[in-house]
Parts: C-alpha cells; structure tokens; sequence
C-alpha cells in the first residue's frame, strides 16, 4: 500500500480514536494519562473453566489504538486481555506491554495466539512465543492458543503441544487455548467440527470462538460440549450485522469512499465507473437497510451502536459463555460495552432480535459455516471472504481487512462476476452467495 492510502485510512483510524478523546477529554496533551469518561464499572464476574479465574463478563480484544486504551478499560475492571502475535503486527501486543506497569499482573488474565504451520517446529513456537514475552513486557501468559484453527490436524499440532508442555514445566504458561471462527483454508472445517476436535482432545483449558443470535444452534452445542468438560469459553463475533449504512455522496466522500474513489480512477476507470461501482456497492445494503428501519425503529434501535450493545446483551444472556470478547481499538468501545456488564437481553430485544433475523438473516454469512465451500467452482474460501467483509463494514477494520484479503491474491472473488455460479441457491440460510462475493470483492479489492 502507498503512502497516500495509508495517510488515508490512519486518518480514518485517527479520526476514530480522537473522536473519542475530544468528547471524553480523554487525552492529557502528553498522551500519557487520561481523565474518565464516566463512572461506568465492570459489575460481574464468571469463572472461566477449570482454569479457574474470575474473569470480567467484557474482556478487551482487538487492536488497541494506544497504551492508554489498555489502562482505561484496566481501570474500568476488565481483566481479561485478549491478543496474538499478529495483531497490527506485534503493536497490540507491545501496548498491552506499554500498559503493564500500570496493571497488577495478577489480577489479570492475558492469553496470546500463534497462526500455525503444520510444519512449525516446537523450537520455532518457544521462539515466536519469547517474543510475545518480551513485546508484553511480562514472565508468563496465562495461556498461549493456536490462532484460527481451520482444521483437525493442527488442532493436534505436536510441536504446539510440546511447547505449551515445556512453558507450562518452567511457568511461562498456564493454560492452552485456541480459537476457530470456521474454515479459513481450502479443506477447512466448520467451527463446531474443529472445536469438538479440540474439547475432545481435552488439553485445551480455554476456547475462543464465534457466537451470536444467529449461529446459535451449533455454537451452543459447543458451549455445552465445553461446560460438559470445564472449558473457557469467549465469545467474539457477536454483532453480525449493521442496521445504518454508510450514504455515498459523491461530492462529499467520506475517508473510505475518498480513498476508494481514488484507488478506482488510480487503476483506469474514470470518474463516473468508479461513482457507478461504489454505489453498485452499496445497493444490496439500502435494500436490507429499507426492511430493517421501520421495525428496529419501532423497538428504540436506530444505530449500529444499539444493534451491537443488544447482540452483547444476547451473549451475555447465557451463562455458559464466560466473556464476551469486543474489538476495541479507541476508548469508545470500552464506553459502549463497560455498562452492560452484569445485564441480559430483555423480552423486547428479543422480538426485535427475532425480527432482525427474518429481514437480515439472508445477508449474514454464518463465521464457522463451510456448507458450500464445496459447490464453488473455483474452490473460493467463501466463508472467509464475507468475514473479511465483515471486519471491513461491521467492525471498521478497513485496513486490516483489505491486508487480509490481499492475502488470498489469485483465489479472491474476482472470479465471481463472470461465474455461472453452481453455488446457487446452496446456502441453507439463503445467502445470495455470488452477489455477496462479488459486493465483499468490490469492497476489499482495493488494498
Ligand atoms: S454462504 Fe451460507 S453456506 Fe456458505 S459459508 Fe456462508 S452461511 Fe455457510
Ligand atoms: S459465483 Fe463465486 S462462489 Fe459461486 S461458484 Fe462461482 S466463483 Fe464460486
């Protein structure tokens, strides 16, 4: 990525993070220390499995904007740290790290994540998992997971549980962890066939995984799974839709369409092609958005903020699931989520969560699916691309998404458009498979 697209999305990133701080004064003008929003404090504690540790029902995950983000949501009680060696790569980690001189180490749970190779030795786990020490500035982990585990065989990975079996002997972990949000490789598995792997396996303390209102069939066969053994359980993912859209005005872009816009006329098109592409973008989310409005109206839910504080409040609802895992990236999330510690969904949310299924269910690629990974004809990760499309729209992880995406070069959904697309009509909860591929392609391609 050039400068100019960096400048762009750090600025959007900027935006986010300062938007907070002008309206809490958040920011000392050192950037060093910070004053508080409101007096909001985490007001429920779960026992996190057999690893015993009472764990705040909100836990922090995600890519922190700045240390001081990571003391704040400290102050505000949550104890449960979240991270992996390749967030904003390395950075989430090293401000976790920033932020420990101000935390009492044993009061808080931190669990880190390596992405694995099937080839990656037991030395190369010590090595990688040395330098997450040191970029946290502490002696221990209180548990080291496997990241985004998409099958069985690495669920087994030896030279993972050698390590863990080494660093648990000298104390520098408490606990194994891993986490699935479903297939990420070609051959991948469903997130509830890798986790019944991994519960059954029996030497994972602690399972961080996807849960929300409308994938709750086969995650809460694995919750029941984990309580059956006495695992952790951490919820992410657990908004999975957006009910305010972004409007496009071409003579007023925002930060993201500007850069889109420019990356457009960049690669050839012209001024009009790229307008005509970005709306294209936008058209099958103004169709959902016109069903969604006058009933989330109706039930006082009128931002994206209320739709994701209802879904926590939905997680948070079920005692089998220990936390709830936000992304955070500035103070706001904190601001958001802090407050409905200790809540549970009420009546009215849930016919309104009920409503939010029938008009948007169809929209929604399940993270953890892989039904129709075998129908595409070019052997697409369908599955992982509407998640990158995800963190794109529903999480504000532009550039993170894109980096992920650029990732995938020769099996990403430009294939799509010109498809006659034999997925069709394969999905069991009605995803127009090849319009959304090809809406996540015009939205992600960019990088
Ligand atoms: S499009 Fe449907 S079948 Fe395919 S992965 Fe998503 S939810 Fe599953
Ligand atoms: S439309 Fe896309 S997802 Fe469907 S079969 Fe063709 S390439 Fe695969």
């Amino acid at each position: 990525m050039d400068a100019k697209s960096r400048g762009a999305l750090n600025r959007r990133t900027f935006l986010k993070v300062g938007g907070a701080a002008v309206a809490g004064s958040t920011l000392s003008q050192t950037g060093t220390s910070y004053q508080k929003h409101d007096e909001s404090k985490i007001k429920e504690y779960r026992t996190l499995g057999r690893t015993g540790f009472k764990v705040s029902d909100i836990s922090f995950g995600g890519d922190p904007a700045t240390t001081e983000v990571v003391r704040y949501a400290y102050d505000k009680g949550i104890n449960y740290f979240d991270t992996a060696e390749s967030y904003l790569g390395g950075d989430a980690e090293r401000r976790i790290g920033s932020a420990m001189q101000f935390m009492d180490r044993s009061k808080i749970f931190i669990t880190t994540k390596l992405k694995l190779d099937m080839n990656d030795t037991e030395q190369q786990v010590l090595d990688r998992f040395q330098k997450c020490l040191e970029r946290m500035q502490t002696e221990y982990a209180d548990s080291l997971s496997i990241h985004a585990a998409d099958n069985s065989q690495i669920v087994k990975h030896e030279g993972f549980h050698s390590a863990v079996a080494k660093l648990k002997a000298e104390g520098r972990v408490k606990h194994a962890g891993l986490s699935c949000h479903g297939p990420e490789e070609e051959g991948g598995e469903s997130m509830e066939s890798v986790l019944t792997t991994a519960i059954e396996d029996g030497r994972f303390d602690l399972l961080l995984m996807s849960y929300n209102f409308l994938n709750e069939v086969e995650a809460e066969r694995v919750l029941a799974a984990c309580k059956a053994r006495n695992i952790g359980t951490t919820a992410m993912k657990t908004a999975p839709g957006v009910i305010e859209i972004e409007t496009f005005d071409p003579d007023n872009p925002t930060e993201t369409q500007e850069y889109l816009l420019w990356r457009f006329e960049k690669e050839g098109f012209s001024k009009e092609e790229a307008i005509e592409r970005i709306q294209g973008s936008l058209k099958d989310q103004e169709r959902t958005q016109k069903k969604i409005v006058p009933f989330a109206e109706k039930y006082g839910i009128v931002s994206n903020e209320d739709l994701r504080k209802v879904c926590a409040q939905w997680v948070l609802s079920n005692p089998n699931m220990h936390t709830v895992c936000i992304t955070v990236i500035g103070f706001k999330e904190i601001d958001i989520f802090v407050p409905l510690s200790g809540t549970k969904v009420d009546q009215k949310a849930i016919e309104f969560l009920n409503d939010f299924q029938l008009a948007y269910g169809n929209q929604y690629c399940r993270h953890g699916c892989n039904q129709c990974a075998a129908r595409c004809a070019h052997g697409l990760p369908v599955s992982r691309i509407m998640r990158y499309s995800y963190y794109f729209a529903v999480q504000g992880r532009e550039k993170y998404a894109m980096s992920k995406y650029r990732e995938l070069r020769g099996r990403n959904a430009s294939q799509c458009v010109t498809c006659k697309a034999p997925c069709k009509g394969t999905c069991p909860y009605g995803v127009n498979i090849q319009v959304n591929l090809a809406s996540a392609h015009s939205l992600l391609r960019l990088g």
